[in-house]
């Protein structure tokens, strides 16, 4: 039976890390250390995020600036709120929470955020840097799927890796950083062919296609590691990309849904921003 790899547990103990560490920011500089959201318009699965991410900031003691803007907000008066973020000195980190409503451009409402507060990564000169191994934020949710694998103390090089889905959030900057860690990446999306085969090569298994329990036993290698970056509902039920209970049988490591990926994507987000705080100071 597989080992689980509690995201709970670890996120826990980085958030009470992150909490002393912006504690300590507290009383050297004589402010918090904050983030900004920007939320526009109503999506359900983004309210949700941001409510997550508000009690996370409480509960490290990173000050949170929700900016809730309603739908009809234009391109251009997203841009002039994030310009006035950036030269903002309280705002360490800013957050575009995602989706954004239909005709909102997200590239070059991303391409606003400064790169030293773009602390999820989301504006194209970070990925560029991230890419080419310089300093840069990574988006959170790889970001905290690599804590997870390093936890387990695997050693990348010569490790097969093989993502499904290929996003610009979740998959290619995966793809990025385990390349960084000298692994072999294959990454597949929609189109690819003889999927169930290509996974069963990977001693690393990261699944983020959004498909609810896509990946069934016959796709996983005896003795690999299993992440499941996925969150579907199924019978109103939250159930990941992967059929937990039969790969259970063959993985050597794998992550719950929930309890897996979800709350290490929060817990870099203030990881992030307390690195965004810092650096803001350090870089004077
Ligand atoms: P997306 O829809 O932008 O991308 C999905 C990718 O998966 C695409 O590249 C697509 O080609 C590929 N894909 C879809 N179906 C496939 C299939 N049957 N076979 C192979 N490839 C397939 O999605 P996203 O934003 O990257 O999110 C993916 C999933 O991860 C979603 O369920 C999302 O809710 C979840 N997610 C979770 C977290 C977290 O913190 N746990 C964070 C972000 C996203």
């Amino acid at each position: 039976m597989a080992k689980i790899l509690n995201g709970m547990e670890l996120s826990k103990q980085m958030r009470d890390m992150v909490a002393e560490l912006c504690c300590q920011f507290e009383l050297k500089y004589g402010h918090t250390v904050g983030l900004a959201i920007i939320q526009v318009g109503d999506n359900p699965s983004a309210t949700s995020y941001v409510k997550n991410n508000l009690r996370m900031c409480k509960e490290v003691g990173i000050s949170a600036y929700l900016h809730k803007l309603p739908a009809k907000t234009t391109q251009e008066e997203i841009i002039k709120l994030i310009e006035g973020l950036n030269a903002d000195e309280t705002v360490s980190g800013i957050l575009l929470q995602l989706p954004l409503p239909e005709g909102i451009d997200v590239h070059k409402v991303a391409c606003a955020i400064a790169p030293t507060k773009d602390v999820d990564g989301l504006n194209p000169y970070t990925a560029g840097n991230l890419y080419f191994g310089y300093p840069a934020f990574a988006p959170c949710t790889p970001s905290g799927v690599l804590e997870l694998l390093k936890y387990t103390k695997t050693e990348f090089f010569g490790k097969h890796a093989v993502i499904v889905g290929a996003s610009n959030i979740v998959g290619k900057p995966m793809s990025v950083l385990l390349m960084r860690e000298q692994a072999t990446v294959t990454v597949c999306n929609i189109y690819t062919k003889n999927l169930p085969e290509i996974c069963r090569q990977a001693d690393i298994l990261i699944s983020a296609a959004g498909k609810a329990e896509l990946i069934t036993k016959e796709y996983v290698k005896p003795g690999a590691t299993v992440i499941d970056v996925g969150i579907n509902f199924k019978n109103k039920k939250l159930v990941g990309d992967v059929k937990f209970d039969e790969v259970s049988e063959v993985a050597e490591w794998i992550t719950p849904v929930p309890g897996g990926v979800g709350p290490m994507t929060v817990t870099m987000l203030m990881f992030n921003t307390y690195a965004a705080a810092i650096e803001g100071k350090e870089s004077k």
